[in-house]
């Protein structure tokens, strides 16, 4: 049974509020007949047999559990997938997914990418036997690259943390002309604004400790999938690695989602009103932010997507600025992650990207002067008074 449907800025959002009997085929017993409004976290390690050759439909919670499961039909529902499955972590859903690939396969990937997946590329699965091509995958020459290896193609749109956007549908084209995957990082706009499946895309990827989860408070990852082989493959593989969210985690993302709508335009409506508010700082030099029209990428995002998002990189005018911000923000948190209810400000170049080599990551954009924020969905003034007083620095010290 599907409820809801709540609408908030005239987009429909897909969270489906389903009755806590989680499949058909389980036992009487497993059903919550409560009425409990919020879905059972059942932890659990293992089920029982009903007896030898039956079973309830779960059988060890690393294959199954009903919380995950559930979690995951939310999920795939937001993403218009056939199926989603729910890791431990963002990057535990990478390592499972770049296990499709055998030795020898080679991946075009965007060049300005998530710091993780750069050390992931760069020291595991290159070991593994996989190459890798960086490019700036917004750029049409992206067809000149692909290889008889070639097996596919890796973007995030917006990246991070330079916020370049690719045409995903384009890039769609492409990859189905040349037989290849086309997985799409969707963190950084979440499925409230972006359905990189509906796109042409077959793998979509989140890491769930960002606005799913939506609270700084858990970690998860997910890959999204609409055809049918690969789901079977994907949960081949997340049941042999073992890398599914917990059910406690499995709980804490399912309630979060619950406010992804909410969450998603509160923390929008801040970015829109502090990327127009740095732009005119004397002390801030360029501001990256998709919804400003300016942005190279502001018409291409426009058209495949429904929203901007909440996530700023500027630059400010020297280290020392930068260095400033970082130890004087007081509401804002200097912290790593992002896609919370809190604002958090993030220094890529000791922080997410400390592992891409120098001459990368500058030729990136990202410099010593380089600021990455987040917005939460505190009060805007509240957050432009700190931004303002930490972006003041004392003549004398
Ligand atoms: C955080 C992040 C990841 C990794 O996810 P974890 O949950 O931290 O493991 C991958 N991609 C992007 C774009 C991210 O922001």
């Amino acid at each position: 049974m599907h409820g809801g449907d709540p609408v908030a800025g005239g987009v429909v959002v897909k969270y489906r509020v389903e009755t806590n009997c989680v499949s058909n085929n389980q036992l009487a017993s497993q059903c919550d007949n409560t009425g409990s409004i919020s879905f059972p976290i059942y932890q659990t390690a293992t089920f029982a047999h009903p007896g030898v050759g039956e079973s309830t439909g779960y059988d060890y919670s690393r294959q199954q559990n009903p919380t995950r499961e559930q979690l995951e039909r939310v999920v795939a529902s937001l993403e218009n997938g056939i199926d989603a499955l729910a890791f431990s972590s963002g990057m535990a859903a990478i390592a499972v997914m770049l296990e499709l690939f055998k030795p020898g396969a080679h991946i075009i990937s965007s060049r300005d990418l998530y710091g993780g997946m750069i050390r992931y590329f760069d020291k595991i699965s290159i070991k593994n036997g996989l190459t890798i091509t960086y490019l700036d995958t917004s750029t049409p020459n992206l067809e000149d690259f692909i290889k008889k290896e070639t097996v596919a193609i890796f973007i995030e749109t917006p990246t991070n943390p330079m916020m370049n956007i690719t045409d995903i549908q384009k890039t769609a084209e492409i990859a189905k002309k040349h037989n290849l995957l086309l997985i799409v990082d969707n963190t950084f706009l979440s499925p409230y604004f972006q359905n990189p499946l509906d796109l042409g895309a077959d793998i979509v990827l989140h890491s769930g400790t960002k606005f799913l989860g939506g609270h700084n408070d858990t970690l998860a990852g997910f890959l999204i999938v609409k055809r049918k082989d690969l789901s079977e493959e994907l949960r081949f593989l997340i049941k042999t690695i073992g890398s599914g969210l917990a059910p406690f985690d499995s709980w804490l993302v399912l309630r979060g989602v619950k406010t992804l709508a909410v969450r998603m335009e509160a923390c929008q409506k801040n970015a829109i009103t502090i990327a127009n508010w740095l732009i005119n700082h004397p002390k801030v030099t360029k501001v990256y932010y998709v919804g400003l029209k300016d942005h190279p990428g502001y018409e291409i995002n426009k058209n495949q997507s429904r929203g901007s998002g909440s996530m700023i990189t500027f630059q400010v005018d020297c280290a020392k600025t930068a260095l400033h911000v970082l130890k004087s923000v007081k509401l804002i948190r200097f912290a790593e992650s992002l896609g919370g209810v809190e604002t958090l400000i993030t220094y890529p170049t000791t922080q997410t990207h400390s592992d891409v080599p120098l001459e990368e990551r500058e030729k990136n954009g990202i410099l010593e002067t380089t600021l990455r924020l987040s917005t939460g969905i505190e009060h805007v003034d509240d957050l432009i008074n700190d931004l303002e007083q930490a972006l003041e620095i004392p003549d004398k010290v």
